[in-house]
C-alpha cells in the first residue's frame, strides 16, 4: 500500500484547511453556544464542491477518490464536526445512495442540487424502537395504486429539519424481514410529512437533528430507490461509506487535539517552566499522537481499498471504531493538558469532547462495529445470540 498522498491530494487537503479556517473557525464557537444549524455554511460546503466530492462530474459531483474525500472530512472535522456531519450526511448517506442505487431519472434530479448545496437531504432509518437492529423498522410501507403509502416514525435523524428530499427505509412485508425493506426517496414537503427539532444535545450542537412523523405520506412508484426487498443493502451500503467520513472527521478531531495542547503547554507557565518540560504533559501529548497516527492510517488503508473498488467492510469497521474512541480520548487527554483553560469554550477541546462522544454511537455503535469485526474473523455473526451465521 502507498501511504503518501498525491499532489492533487494535498491540495484538496490545503483547500479544505483554508475554507476550515476562513468559513468556519470565525463562527464556530457561537453556532455551538446558540446550537444554530448554519445553512448558509452548508450551501458554502456546496459550492467549493465539498458536498458530494465523490460523486461523478457527470452529476454535479467532482468524481474524487475516497482517499480526498476522507481528507475533505478530517480537515472540516477538525473545525467542526457539526459541519462534517452535513458533508457525511449529504455525500455518503444520501447522494452516494442515489448514485449507486438510483434511476438515471433520480440522479439528475437529485444529485446536482445535493452536491451543489442548493438542497439538502437526510437519511432516515433510525427509528423510536429500532437501532442498532436496523432489519427489525417499524415504518410500514403499504402498496397503493401506481404508488405506495408510508407510515411510522423516524428518531434522531441529521438534517431533517432543513432537508427537501428524505431516504426513507420502511418495510413492505413483515414476514420476510430485512427482506421486506425498502428504501423511498420522499419529498419533505409532501403531504403527512413533518419533522420536529432535537433539543438539549450533549455535543454536535450545531447539526440539526430531527424526529420524523410519516402520516400517510403517498409516494409514486418512481420514489422507490432500487428494487422492494433492496432497502437493506442501501442502508448498509451507505453506512458503510459514512463510517468511513466519521472515521476521517475523528481524525480531524485528534490532530486538532495535538495542535491545541503542544500550541498550550508551550505557552503556559507552572513551576516557572512552560507545561511541555513535564514528562507527564509530554506523554499525554505523546498518546493523542500515537492514536491520531494510527487512526490516520487505518482511514487511509480503507480509502485505498475503496478506491480500489477491493471489499473494504470490516477495514472500514476497524477504522471507525478506532477513530472514533481515539477522538474521545485524544478529547479527554487534551482538556487535561490544558487544565481549567480545558473546561470552557475559549479553547475548542471540550467542544471536540462533546462532539466525539457521538461518533461511537451514530453511524453504528463501537459494539455494532466490534460484532461486525468478529464476524468478517470468524464467519458467525453474534448480533443475536441464537442467529444462524
Ligand atoms: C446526534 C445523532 C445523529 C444521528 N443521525 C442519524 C441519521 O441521520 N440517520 C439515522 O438513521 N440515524 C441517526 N442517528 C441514530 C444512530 O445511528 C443510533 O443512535 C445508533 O444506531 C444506535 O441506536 P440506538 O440509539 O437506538 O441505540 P441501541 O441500539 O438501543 O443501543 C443501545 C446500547 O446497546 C448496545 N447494543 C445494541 N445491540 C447490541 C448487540 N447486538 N450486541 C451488543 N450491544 C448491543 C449498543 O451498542 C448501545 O451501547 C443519530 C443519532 C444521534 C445521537
Amino acid at each position: 500500500m502507498d501511504f503518501t498522498y498525491s499532489d492533487e491530494q494535498k491540495l484538496i487537503r490545503e483547500t479544505a484547511r483554508e475554507f476550515a479556517e476562513r468559513e468556519i473557525l470565525p463562527k464556530v464557537r457561537d453556532n455551538d453556544r446558540e446550537a444554530r444549524f448554519d445553512r448558509e455554511l452548508a450551501r458554502k460546503l456546496g459550492e467549493v464542491g465539498f458536498l458530494g466530492a465523490p460523486v461523478a462530474e457527470e452529476y454535479g459531483g467532482r468524481g474524487l477518490d475516497y482517499v480526498s474525500y476522507g481528507l475533505i472530512a478530517e480537515e472540516i472535522g477538525r473545525a467542526d464536526s457539526s459541519a462534517r456531519t452535513v458533508v457525511s450526511v449529504q455525500t455518503s448517506l444520501v447522494a452516494g445512495s442515489i448514485e449507486k442505487w438510483g434511476s438515471e431519472e433520480q440522479k439528475q434530479k437529485w444529485l446536482p442540487r445535493l452536491c451543489s448545496g442548493e438542497a439538502l437531504g437526510c437519511f432516515g432509518l433510525t427509528e423510536p424502537d429500532t437501532g442498532s437492529d436496523a432489519a427489525n423498522l417499524r415504518t410500514r410501507a403499504t402498496k397503493t395504486d401506481g404508488g405506495w403509502s408510508l407510515s411510522g416514525q423516524k428518531m434522531w435523524i441529521s438534517l431533517g429539519n432543513f432537508s427537501e428530499v428524505a431516504l426513507i427505509f420502511a418495510q413492505t412485508d413483515p414476514e420476510k424481514k430485512h427482506r421486506g425493506l425498502a428504501c423511498f426517496l420522499v419529498p419533505c414537503d409532501s403531504d403527512g410529512f413533518t419533522t420536529q427539532e432535537i433539543h438539549g444535545k450533549l455535543g454536535l450542537r450545531s447539526s440539526d437533528t430531527a424526529e420524523i412523523s410519516l402520516d400517510s405520506v403517498e409516494v409514486g412508484d418512481e420514489a422507490l430507490l432500487g428494487e422492494v426487498g433492496d432497502g437493506f443493502k442501501v442502508a448498509m451500503s451507505a453506512l458503510e461509506n459514512g463510517r468511513y467520513s466519521v472515521a476521517a472527521g475523528c481524525v480531524g478531531i485528534c490532530e486538532g487535539c495535538v495542535q491545541s495542547s503542544v500550541d498550550y503547554a508551550k505557552e503556559r507557565k507552572q513551576f516557572g517552566v512552560p507545561l511541555a518540560r513535564f514528562q507527564l504533559v509530554q506523554e499525554m501529548i505523546a498518546d493523542m499522537i500515537l492514536k491520531r497516527d494510527a487512526s490516520r492510517m487505518l482511514v487511509l488503508r480503507a480509502g485505498l481499498l475503496k478506491d480500489e473498488g477491493k471489499p473494504n467492510l470490516e477495514e472500514t469497521s476497524v477504522a471507525k471504531l478506532f477513530a472514533t474512541e481515539s477522538a474521545v480520548e485524544c478529547a479527554n487527554l487534551a482538556i487535561q493538558v490544558h487544565g481549567g483553560s480545558g473546561y470552557v469554550d475559549d479553547y475548542p477541546v471540550e467542544r471536540y469532547l462533546r462532539d466525539a462522544r457521538v461518533t461511537t454511537l451514530y453511524e453504528g455503535t463501537s459494539q455494532i462495529q466490534k460484532l461486525i469485526i468478529g464476524r468478517q474473523a470468524t464467519g458467525i455473526s453474534a448480533m443475536l445470540p441464537f442467529e444462524e451465521s
